[in-house]
This record gives C-alpha cells, structure tokens and sequence, in this order.
C-alpha cells in the first residue's frame, strides 16, 4: 500500500509498504478515505520534534482521520464491514492507574498515531486500529467531517474542562483549527461573548464569519487597552490555542481577577514564562490541557445535530500524492490556509 513517511526535515517521500494486517481478535482494518493535516503533524515537518519527542526518520506521520471498515476481527461488534468511522487515534492499555481512575488520555502505555515511537501515522491507505478506537457515522456525515471530529474534540474538552458558567466573557488567542473548535463549541453551548485575538486578518476574518463577536489583531492593536474598550472588567476565561508565549503573556493581562487560563497550544520550545506578580495578585486559575478525554461521542453529536458546521473551518483539499504540498501550504500559511485535508 501507499504510505507517506517524512524523510528529513520539511522533506517527505510516498513509499510503498506492507499493509497491516488484522492481528487480534478485537482489531479493525480501516481504509483510509480522509486525512487532516494538524498543527501537531507540522511541529514534526518542520522542527523534527514536540517537547521531547524527536522523529525517527523515516516517520509515518497523521493521526486525524477517517475511512471505510474493510475487516474487522471475531470479537468486534461495534462496527462493520462497509462502516465509515472517525478514528480516535489514542490507544490506551486500560489497566493502568491512569485508565482505571477515568483518565484514558494520560495512560501510561498510550500509543497514539502517527506520534514518535508510538504507532505509525494514517497517511497511508490502511491501517489497524482496535475496536474502541473506532465510532460508526454511516449515514450521519461525510467522511471529511468524520475526519475532522478529532480536531473537534480537543476544543469540546478544553471548554468542558473550563467548568465556563453562562454569560461570560471569554477570549480566545489563535484561530486555528483548535482555536475555531474552541469558538465553535462556546457558540453550541450559547456563550457568546467571545473575542477572538490573531495576527492573521483572514484568520479573524473566518472568526468572525462562524461567530465570533469581537476580533483583536495584535500586530495592530493593543490586546489590553482593545479588550478593556469591550469589556471594562476584563475577561472571565482565556483559551490559549496559539502555543506562543506573547499570546501566553497578553492573556494573565486581559484575565479578571479569579479568572481562568486555559492552555491547549503547543508551544515550540518546552517552556513558557509567567507574570507571577501579575497570576499571583489576580489568583489565576492555569488549566492544562492533554489532547482529549471521552469527547469523541459529544463532537459527533454536535456535528450530527448541526449545532457545529466543522467543515468551516477546512479551506484546502488534496490528494496522497500531494500531502508535501499540503504540509508546505499549511507550515506557510499560504493561501489563507486554516485546515488542509488529504482525500484517498
Ligand atoms: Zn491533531
Ligand atoms: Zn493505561
């Protein structure tokens, strides 16, 4: 089968491989129908690494995708051959403590797709994954949509995680597709009162088209003195979902007293600086957030419902043949990319 590996950094190559195969009782063999291409899978492209985990060349990368069951093993029942599924890429080992106390996404032996040492990536025509990892959605979306439930839930759980109340005032920093999950999912549960803050116009531009009410560019504006013009008490909650660290900086700035920091972004280099003056005399409340936990169920629902148009946020469509184009647009922001899709 065809599968796409990176070769070096900003280099990728289409190889041929074996095809998995179905090993376990409870695997299910999935041919690929769409593949997203993630902020993560460019941190790999193009630095090599995320924090400590360093590619291995060559390195099968992707892990947000969706496609149709080919085979499935003698134990399956939650899906069927002829099935389109969305793909949880997280493979935890349900028997650590991590698993046991209800917190699959943190367990100890996970193995994630297309991450270093882990399994390998989904830009590929098969792959086998085991039943759980699978959710059937014949008949209720497409599999671009399926494919982009992945992104989706991680900005589902980073709002569940916030505990937000109703009418407050939040803020937003990155309008990615994390950044537009988040937005999408505040708007599904009517909060509303939302300022997005991103230096790229068509980015704010695709905010403010899905609902965000007020934008900041902060290559242009002052994100404290443009925040206190909206709201003179400053914000509630901040998602963070641009990983850089004057995004991190300009949210203890434009937090309330008792408010709430949210961290979903990646940054680039491991560490971050704080105001600790600042976080310390406002009391802060700093939220972690590690990818996502039994939200896939919840995403699907809010795109089946129609309460989230998820395809709003994809902007580019490519082939396999293509994914190095893909890759190249995205790292660039070429072309006013946001989300790139990669379709078998
Ligand atoms: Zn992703
Ligand atoms: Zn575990």
């Amino acid at each position: 089968m065809r599968r796409v590996v990176l070769t070096g950094i900003r280099e990728m190559e289409m190889v041929n491989s074996l095809t998995p195969e179905i090993t376990d009782a409870n695997d299910v063999k999935i041919k690929l129908t769409t593949i997203g291409v993630c902020g993560s899978d460019i941190h790999y492209y193009a630095e090599g690494k995320i924090g400590s985990q360093v590619v291995q060349y060559p390195y099968p990368v992707g892990h947000e995708c969706s496609g149709i069951v080919e085979e499935v093993g003698e134990n399956v029942s939650n899906v069927k051959v002829g099935d389109l599924v969305v793909v949880d890429p997280a493979v935890h080992c349900g028997k650590c403590d991590q698993c046991v106390s209800g917190r699959p996404h943190t367990c100890r032996n996970n193995k994630f797709l297309g991450c270093p040492g882990q399994l390998d990536g989904c830009l590929a025509d098969y792959i086998v994954m085991p039943d759980f990892t699978c959710f059937p959605v014949s008949g209720k979306m497409n599999p671009t949509q399926a494919a982009l439930i992945e992104p989706l839930t991680i900005g589902v759980y980073a709002v569940n995680l916030a505990q937000i109340q109703n009418n407050i005032s939040v803020g937003i920093f990155g309008a990615g597709p994390i950044g537009l999950s988040i937005l999408m999912k505040l708007l599904a549960d009517n909060i509303t009162n939302i300022t997005m803050i991103e230096p790229r116009e068509y980015r704010l531009e695709k905010a403010k088209e899905i609902g965000a009410n007020y934008l900041i560019n902060p290559e242009k504006e002052n994100v404290e003195t443009k925040v206190m013009e909206q709201e003179e008490l400053l914000l509630d909650v901040v998602f963070e979902a641009s990983g850089e660290q004057e995004a991190v900086s300009n949210a203890i700035k434009i937090l309330k007293p008792g408010g709430k920091l949210v961290l979903v972004g990646i940054p680039p280099e491991a560490q971050y600086t704080f105001n600790m003056d600042l976080m310390r005399r406002k009391e802060l409340t700093v939220v972690n957030v590690r990818r996502q936990n039994y939200c896939v169920e919840e995403a699907i629902e809010l795109v089946v419902s129609g309460k989230i148009d998820v395809e709003k946020m994809v902007t580019h469509n490519f082939t396999l043949e293509e994914t190095a184009k893909a890759f190249e647009l995205v790292e660039a922001y070429k072309d006013g990319a946001i989300k790139a899709m990669i379709n078998l």
